[in-house]
């Protein structure tokens, strides 16, 4: 593992040399490094203590402390520790259910559902030769039923209509008639958002996740959200039985902290990565290589 952190750890033991042996304070040292890097990469304060936590265990253990390399050691076990909290290769989307299979999109406004929608419906039509079929239940902003409109044109995938008077219940209801109807092997269905979170928003997509009883409930966030990811996580968590999480916006320069936050607190897998506005940025996510993105 070639990073910043890596470099560091290396310094400091370099340090030490001339010491007969490494101490527990040196271990401290390099904890502290590390807790530096997971902060710096914006992973939530209670995540980060609780991950050094359990790393400190472990290297308090014989295997830092009676090894020749004790840098490399506790680079491993972070590393390793990193692995098993975000998670080890690839989380592939779940379509074993009778057709339809529906896939529920939850998250705050601004996270990127509508777009990530557009974008799982052009990734299930090429590399899963499915037929899709898209719908909205964003009945506040008729905007946000026409953006969908637009994007699923993009994905080449089919709009089922909606309108801002109907409720949207009803309109999950017609779109899974039609679905079932016409042979369709995925619906994704589109929520609303709010820029905070709210009760009755959380009620009427809790009363949405009853009606369709999707196969994968996708928790949509913005990776440039840090911190606050977490309080976010937390409610949907509450309310949604989440399967998965979709984290957007990858490809702006936040070191994607908020993957470990929100994949710690939810223990839901992270599926895709957004990685640009553009209806092909999306991409399957690596979590072994993006774990080396937060170390930075
Ligand atoms: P929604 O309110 O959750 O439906 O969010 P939207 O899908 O409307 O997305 C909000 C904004 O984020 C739009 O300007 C999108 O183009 C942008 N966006 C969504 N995903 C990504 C991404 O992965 N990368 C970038 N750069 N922008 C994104």
């Amino acid at each position: 593992m070639a990073s910043a952190l890596t470099d560091k750890l290396s310094r400091l033991v370099k340090e030490m040399r001339g010491q007969a042996r490494i101490t527990e304070s040196n271990v401290q040292d390099m904890l502290r490094e590390v807790r530096m890097a997971l902060l710096e990469a914006d992973v939530a304060l209670p995540v980060v203590r609780d991950f050094i936590a359990r790393v400190k265990d472990k290297a308090l253990g014989q295997e830092v402390l009676g090894s020749l390399k004790p840098g490399q050691a506790l680079v491993g076990i972070v590393n390793s520790e990193l692995a098993a909290t975000m998670g080890e290769g690839i989380a592939d989307i779940n379509l074993n259910a009778q057709p339809p299979a529906v896939i529920l999109m939850a998250g705050l406004q601004g996270a990127g559902k509508t777009t990530t929608t557009a974008k799982l419906a052009k990734h299930l039509i090429d590399k899963r030769k499915k037929k899709v079929l898209t719908v909205s239940g964003d009945v506040y902003r008729p905007a946000a039923i026409e953006q969908l409109k637009t994007v699923t044109a993009q994905a080449g995938a089919e709009w089922f209509p909606s309108t801002p008077d109907q409720k949207p219940r009803d309109i999950a209801l017609a779109a899974l008639d039609y679905a079932k109807r016409h042979y369709f092997d995925v619906l994704l269905v589109d929520t609303a958002g709010r820029l905070a979170i709210d009760e009755l928003l959380m009620q009427e997509i809790k009363d949405l996740h009853a009606v369709l009883k999707p196969v994968e409930t996708l928790f949509v966030v913005d990776a440039m959200q840090g911190q606050d990811a977490v309080n976010t996580a937390k409610a949907f968590k509450e309310a949604l039985p989440l399967t998965g999480i979709v984290l957007t916006k990858l490809d702006g320069d936040s070191r994607g902290g908020a993957a470990l936050s929100v994949r710690q607190i939810t223990g839901a897998p992270i599926k895709f990565a957004g990685v640009s506005e553009k209806i092909d940025g999306l991409e399957v996510f690596d979590a072994s290589r993006h774990a080396q993105r937060v170390l930075g």
